[in-house]
């Protein structure tokens, strides 16, 4: 099918959302993928005849998907650490700043041996594809040249990515893990230039200073300096834990909150993504709003390391963007779909605490997984929903794959099929992966 630049149309059962609905679930629509993975039409199926005449295609070329079968959009993954999915599902006994020294630094000091850096960063970009991550937003590891190499990878198997190189010149515990200012600097302005000038089509620099503990003031400043005169994104944490907190109001005596240190040093834009945020105020909050910053919630990370509980509602009552992060390896697992269940749990557990808290439904979580996790990166003009002109970041979701874990009954209609796999479903029931219209899963 070629004619008319139409180069694929499908026909069947959609769930995404949209800016006005958590959730719109359309039960026969057809939308039509040119040949540049631009969305071209998504219309009410009894519009397909004027379709076929409008772009030329043949109503017999259209592919039609089973009853059991339907699209959503590809998940987006706002903060996860690539070189951590070395150990991921393990090392989760100790508190956040006990758990760096012990058991992160010691791992990410290993990435100056592109090998290991190679084994790893396959393994993850392969790992989140099939869970349906067509978005993720990495840190990385100090060094510049496996940083470089992840995003080759991520670009190797069609996944979109933003990287960070880890910008971090503090480190008292593990020394030998961090950079001098100046180096630090030096490097991540290589870092930029090099990844730019691949021209990776979907893959981009993002300035990761780790977070304020382990960087000087000076550095700091530099690395907003560089985000601004390149205008890129900007990824760190903030509040995830008390002792953090506590250790960033002694380290910036001159700053009112850990947030007034990012917007001191100009790390705070409408392009910024920062982890975490359990423990913000709502005058942080309304800072956030101010500038257009956005919070990444990572529910089972905030969990599985004693974190603290982030309330999402009060985070979306303040109009501040929000989606949704693994945060591997602090977050056990890779799949945004185990991100999407313990948002929910968290919502709820803070339910049993304060009866007047409204819980997260399942719609909004699928929201923040999808639409919500493009508005945090700045990508809802490209990525997030169906939306016309968008690029086509799809998972082909099927109900009944052999193995599945997942049972129909009689009557339960796609809305019901939707929420049945963000509960139940697994990698297995995510039978094909498209990003920016490639097909990315199974993998070629
Ligand atoms: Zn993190």
């Amino acid at each position: 099918m070629s004619s008319g630049g139409v180069a694929r149309v499908y026909r069947g059962a959609f769930a995404h959302s949209t800016r006005d609905s958590a959730l719109r679930v359309l039960t026969d629509f057809v939308l039509g993928v040119n040949e540049q993975g631009k969305i071209i039409f998504f219309e009410d199926g009894q519009n397909v005849e004027s379709l076929s005449h409008q772009w030329g295609f043949e109503t017999s070329d259209i592919e039609w998907l089973e009853p059991h079968e339907f699209f959503m959009p590809g998940m987006v993954d706002t903060h996860i650490h690539a070189p951590q999915y070395a150990y991921s599902g393990t090392h989760l006994d100790l508190p956040l700043l006990d758990w760096l020294n012990i058991y992160t630094f010691p791992v990410e000091s290993r990435y100056e041996d592109l090998d290991f850096a190679t084994d790893v960063y396959t393994k993850v970009v392969k790992r989140t594809l099939c869970n349906g991550t067509t978005t993720a937003c990495y840190f990385a590891t100090i060094h510049t040249d496996a940083s470089l190499l992840l995003g080759q990878i991520a670009d190797d198997f069609g996944q979109r990515a933003l990287i960070g190189k880890v910008c971090m010149d503090c480190n008292s515990m593990v020394p030998n893990y961090k950079e001098q200012t100046e180096e630090c600097k030096d490097e991540t302005d290589r870092f930029i230039h090099e990844l730019l000038k691949k021209k990776y089509a979907l893959v981009k620099p993002v300035v990761t200073p780790r977070f304020a503990i382990s960087c000087s003031s000076s550095l700091l400043s530099n690395l907003g300096k560089i985000a601004k005169n390149n205008d890129l994104h900007i990824q760190s944490h903030i509040s995830e834990n008390k002792e953090e907190v506590q250790f960033v109001k002694e380290l910036f005596p001159d700053c009112t909150s850990y947030t007034d240190v990012y917007v001191k040093h100009g790390l705070l834009t409408n392009k910024t993504v920062m982890a975490h945020g359990c423990y913000l105020t709502d005058e942080e909050l309304m800072i956030f709003h101010e500038k257009g910053a956005a919070v990444s919630h990572c529910p089972n990370s905030n969990i599985s390391l004693i974190s603290g509980l982030l309330n999402a509602r009060n985070v979306l009552n303040h109009k501040v963007k929000l989606g949704l992060g693994t945060d591997v390896a602090g977050g056990y697992s890779p799949s945004m779909l185990d991100a999407i269940r313990r948002a929910v749990d968290t919502s709820k557990a803070l339910c049993i605490q304060d009866a007047e808290l409204q819980p997260l439904s399942y719609k909004e979580a699928f929201r923040l997984a999808t639409l919500g996790g493009s508005e945090v990166l700045s990508l809802d003009d490209c990525t997030g929903n169906f939306e016309v002109g968008k690029d086509f970041d799809a998972l082909r979701v099927n109900i009944c794959v052999p193995g599945s874990p997942i049972d129909l009954f009689p009557g339960d209609d796609p809305e019901v099929i939707l929420e049945k796999f963000l509960n139940l479903g697994d990698d297995r029931n995510i039978v094909e992966v498209y990003v920016a219209g490639k097909q990315v899963v199974p993998f070629s």
